[in-house]
C-alpha cells in the first residue's frame, strides 16, 4: 500500500485549500452572466427582468413607478 513518507504540515494543508475555495469561487463568480440593458443600460443577469427598468425583450414587464409608490406608501 503507498504511504506517504512525510507528514502533511497544517500550513500546507490550509494553503491547498484556501487555493481550492479560491478557485472555486471564482468559477461561480464567472458563471454568472452579466448583459447591458438595452432600454437602460444598466447591467443585469442575461434572461432575466432589468432591475433597474423592468424591462424584458424590449417590453415593460415589471411597473417600477408602481412599485415605488407602494413603497412610499407603506413607509408613510
Ligand atoms: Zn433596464
Amino acid at each position: 500500500m503507498a504511504v506517504p513518507k512525510k507528514k502533511t504540515s497544517k500550513s500546507r494543508t490550509r494553503t491547498r485549500h484556501s487555493a481550492y475555495r479560491k478557485k472555486q469561487t471564482t468559477k461561480i463568480v464567472k458563471k454568472i452572466q452579466l448583459v447591458v440593458c438595452t432600454n437602460c443600460g444598466a447591467q443585469k443577469l442575461n434572461h432575466h427582468v432589468c432591475k433597474a427598468c423592468g424591462f424584458y425583450n424590449g417590453k415593460q414587464v415589471v411597473d417600477k413607478s408602481k412599485e415605488l409608490d407602494s413603497i412610499t406608501t407603506v413607509k408613510a
